[in-house]
This record gives structure tokens, C-alpha cells and sequence, in this order.
């Protein structure tokens, strides 16, 4: 731990005299806003000041993807590829100072975010490969004409991230769109703009030409607005919670954008009474307490058949009381601070909301200490789905645990939510799994596995989690436009 902090002082001893700055066109911005203060959730000091972007830097962030998108997009694929090769490389060489940082902003714990950093790493390798085929046509020959279609990069677009592991979620937009041949104006969260800061930095001591990626910080409802309807910017990819995708998407109407939405989840987890207990209990822990439960996939709803309700919960309230809540640096910790006061106060007040609604706070429940956001690990029991725990995304370290009899009740339940981004099955049946995750509404399902993330396959939700897919060929689709060219014959 001693280590840790050691060395992140050092990382951040540069923003202490000048800021967080914008990068626009390759160079350092003041925001035309001012600034606002960035706090760790940690102990509640400020880290430094952050330039605060609006409409004025957001337009000059868009003119300078505009002015650089030709030879962004007319450079050979091989030469964009190599560049992107690069920037995965030093994003490797500059993985801890990119994990120590993303844990002091955001609360997250370094034995997950040191992961974290490589994984953008990997987005940027694995997007760079893409890139030679990512243009590749058809061939549609008819009785008089020989039709062709080829793949064409859109223009500038805009990329909107939320605070919940920033780094990696950033990397998973903006190495697409790169790789696309598109040139981007990045908005990070208020919340989180260190890192955001170290990508535009590394990418552009790895090669990437100035003006490709641009980044401008500052609040939701200048800068990010004005984002969204700036007549440049063709598209807008955006990842943060479902109302928020709803107002962009009204934002961008008037310049018709096309809109890219990853927004919120209610996961359900169901656990039948024919499943590999010991592999599910992990399963169910890991995939809500892993990352402060501040995951988008996580699986925030357990659905757990009666028949075995009683010993699931008890072996589940042993482990939750067990996991270690601590500072963030701290390689033992499993639970850091929740990422803001706001946050925290959101959290913290579903306790009540448990109480008041005839559940059991069966773990946890309560805060930690007052230096920081912290809380213990929370579940609720002998919840129904109607309650508010049941159906709001709390996005902490909370679940709710609901008893099911039969797998019609169980798909029943798991489908009564405005959200449907994953879905895990823990079940021996094959029949039944087959069965159960064809009816059930989700974007994303593993069975008998918690949430691993290939590549190449589509990851997105339905419902109210959001539109359209990132991953593999769908990243393209969405990055670049179909052209469709008849030659008589
Ligand atoms: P948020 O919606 O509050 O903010 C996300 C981003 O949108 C921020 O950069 C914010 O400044 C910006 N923003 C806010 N108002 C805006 C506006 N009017 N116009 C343009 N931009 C605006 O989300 P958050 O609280 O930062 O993140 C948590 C949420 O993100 C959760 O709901 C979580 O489920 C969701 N999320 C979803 C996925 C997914 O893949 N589906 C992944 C991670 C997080």
C-alpha cells in the first residue's frame, strides 16, 4: 500500500501546479468554462483542478477532428494500423501509472484495475488487426449491373463515458472509431478525467497525428450537449445511464446523429436448484462485489429456486461479510470507496428503501467510517420484484435476492424490468438452459459462467439498456457508412 501511494503522488505531482488540461489539435487547452475541482472519493481531498470545457471548446475540439479526419481516413490502413499498434504498446508501458490513478479518482481497487489498463491495451491491439479487412466490399453482380459496396469511415464522431472503469470503457469506443478511419472528440465523466487525460497523451507520443483524438472535459449539460448537436459531428457513442441516452438522443435529433447507446442494467443471476452451487456462489459474488458493483453487467437481481434459498443465502451472507473494504491501493482490498458523494448518498439511501419495502438487510447495510465514500457489502433478502431494490439500477455493491419456484416464474421475474443488458443461467439442464435463455430479454447471456468478454462478440443490451452493438465486425458498422456503387455491364 505504502508503495502504491508513493508512487501515485509522484504520477499526479504534475497536475498539482497546472490542472487537467483539454487537448485539442495536439495541444494543451484552458476550458473556457473555468474549472472545476476534482475530488477523490478516497479521503475526500482535492486532487486538482480540471479545465472546463463548453460549447466554445467543444467547437474547436470539432473543427480540429473535421480538419483532421482526411488523412486520418485517406492514410493506409497498414499506417493506421501500425500507429494503433503503437499506442497499445505504450498504454502497456504506462499500465500502473494508468491503474493508480483510475483508482484514485474513481474508488475502484487496484487488484481490478491493474486488469483494467491492459484491457485497453487490447482493445487497441485487437481493433489495429481489424483494420485491413474493415473496409472490405461485396460483390452483387445482376443481369446489368455489377453492384459493389465498400465500407467508407463516417467523419468526426463523438465519444460521451461515464466514471465506472473509465479507462477501459473509453478504449473500447475510441480504438474502433480510430481504427475505422474516423477522428473523435472525447467527453469524459466529470468524475473520472484522469485517465481520459493519460489516453490523448499516450496516443499522441505513440504517433497518432494531432487533432484525431480530442478531448475535452467539463459537465453533461454544455460541453456533452453541445457535443451531441454539433453539425460535425456525425455520430455520438455513448455509454452512461438510460435517461441520460434518452436526453442525447433528443439532443441529437436536429442534426439527425446516429446514436450508439450502452446505458443501465437490473442483471438477473438465476440460480437453479440443479446447478454447480459452489461455481454459482462464485459466480454471484464476483459479478456484483467485483469493481464496487459499479458495472453495468452486474448481476445486481439474484433469482434463486426456493428449494435451495436457504443454504445459497447463508453460504452467500458468510462470504459477503468476509470481503475486505479498504483503501483502494491496497492489493488486499476488494471494495474501495463508491466514486462520488452524489453516488454515495444514491447508494447508501436504498438501505431505507430496502427497510421501508419489507425486505431483510441481511448483510452489510451500513457505512464506513467518514473519510471516504465507503460501504460493506450489502444483500438484501426476502425481497419480491416489485420492491425499488428490485427494479432501480443502485449500481453499487448491493444485491437483492429473490425466491423463485418454478423456471416459468423464474423467466417471469427476470423479464419484469425496463432493462435487459446480460442475463447468467446457472443450471445442469440443457434442455432448460436452451429453452430459458431464448425467452429471456437481454442483450448478453452466459451460461454457467459469469460475465467473460470476447472481442469479436456483439456486446450491447435491449429494452432500456440501450441500442446497437460494439465488438468485432459490429464496432465498423457502427464507425463507418455502406456505400453501394452500380457499374453497368
Ligand atoms: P451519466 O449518464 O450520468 O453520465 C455519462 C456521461 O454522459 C458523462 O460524461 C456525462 O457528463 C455525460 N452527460 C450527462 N448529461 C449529458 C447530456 N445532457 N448530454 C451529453 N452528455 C451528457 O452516467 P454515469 O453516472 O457517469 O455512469 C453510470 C451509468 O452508466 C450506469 O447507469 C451504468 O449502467 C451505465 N453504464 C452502461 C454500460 C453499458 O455498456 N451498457 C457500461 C458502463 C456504464
Amino acid at each position: 500500500l505504502e508503495q502504491n501511494v508513493e508512487k501515485l503522488t509522484g504520477y499526479l505531482a504534475r497536475y498539482k501546479a497546472s490542472g487537467i488540461l483539454n487537448r485539442i489539435d495536439g495541444v494543451d487547452r484552458q476550458g473556457s468554462a473555468g474549472v472545476f475541482q476534482l475530488k477523490s472519493p478516497v479521503d475526500k481531498s482535492i486532487i486538482c483542478d480540471v479545465a472546463r470545457g463548453a460549447e466554445a471548446d467543444i467547437d474547436d475540439a470539432a473543427t480540429a477532428a473535421a480538419t483532421a479526419f482526411p488523412a486520418w481516413r485517406d492514410m493506409p490502413a497498414t499506417e493506421r494500423r501500425r500507429i494503433l499498434l503503437n499506442v497499445a504498446d505504450a498504454i502497456e508501458a504506462r499500465a500502473e501509472e494508468i491503474a493508480l490513478c483510475e483508482c484514485w479518482d474513481t474508488g475502484q481497487t487496484i487488484r481490478f484495475m491493474s486488469k483494467a489498463a491492459l484491457r485497453g491495451a487490447e482493445n487497441f491491439r485487437y481493433f489495429a488487426d481489424q483494420i485491413v479487412q474493415a473496409r472490405d466490399g461485396k460483390h452483387l453482380k445482376s443481369p446489368t449491373l455489377m453492384n459493389v459496396t465498400t465500407r467508407v469511415p463516417l467523419g468526426p464522431v463523438g465519444v460521451i463515458t461515464p466514471w465506472n472503469t473509465p479507462f477501459m470503457l473509453s478504449t473500447w469506443k475510441i480504438a474502433p472509431a480510430l481504427a475505422s478511419g474516423c477522428t473523435v472528440v472525447h467527453k469524459p465523466a466529470e468524475d473520472s478525467p484522469l485517465t481520459a487525460r493519460l489516453l490523448v497523451e499516450i496516443a499522441e507520443e505513440a504517433g497518432l497525428p494531432k487533432g484525431v483524438l480530442n478531448t475535452v472535459n467539463g459537465y453533461g449539460h454544455d460541453a456533452g450537449k453541445r457535443l451531441t448537436e454539433h453539425p460535425a459531428i456525425k455520430a455520438i457513442a455513448f455509454v452512461g445511464e438510460s435517461r441520460t441516452g434518452s436526453m442525447i438522443t433528443k439532443q441529437g435529433a436536429d442534426t439527425l446523429k446516429r446514436m450508439h447507446l450502452e446505458l443501465g442494467g437490473k442483471n438477473p443471476v438465476i440460480v437453479f436448484a440443479d446447478a454447480d452451487l459452489e461455481r454459482a456462489l462464485d459466480a454471484v459474488i464476483f459479478m456484483i462485489y467485483s469493481v464496487n458493483g459499479e458495472r453495468c453487467t452486474s448481476s445486481s437481481r439474484l433469482l434463486v429456486q426456493d428449494t435451495i434459498r436457504e443454504e445459497f443465502e447463508a453460504k452467500l451472507i458468510e462470504r459477503v461479510n468476509n470481503i475486505k473494504v479498504g483503501h483502494p491501493l491496497d492489493p488486499a482490498t476488494e471494495i474501495g470507496p463508491l466514486v462520488s458523494e452524489e453516488h454515495y448518498n444514491k447508494v447508501v439511501s436504498y438501505f431505507d428503501i430496502a427497510r421501508q419495502g419489507g425486505a431483510t438487510v441481511a448483510a452489510g447495510g451500513e457505512t464506513v467510517g467518514e473519510q471516504g465514500y465507503f460501504i460493506r457489502p450489502t444483500l438484501f433478502t426476502g425481497a419480491n420484484n416489485q420492491m425499488r431494490i428490485a427494479q432501480e439500477e443502485i449500481f453499487g455493491p448491493v444485491l437483492t435476492s429473490i425466491p423463485f419456484s418454478t423456471e416459468e416464474e423464474a423467466l417471469s421475474i427476470a423479464n419484469d424490468t425496463q432493462y435487459g443488458l446480460t442475463g447468467y443461467v446457472w443450471t445442469n439442464d440443457l434442455t432448460r438452459a436452451l429453452r430459458f435463455t431464448d425467452k429471456l430479454e437481454a442483450g448478453m447471456i452466459w451460461v454457467n459462467s459469469e460475465n467473460v468478454r470476447h472481442l469479436h462478440t456483439p456486446f450491447g443490451g435491449v429494452k432500456a439498456s440501450g441500442i446497437g452493438r460494439d465488438g468485432g465486425d459490429w464496432s465498423f458498422e457502427f464507425y463507418m457508412e455502406q456505400k453501394h456503387i452500380g457499374f453497368a455491364i
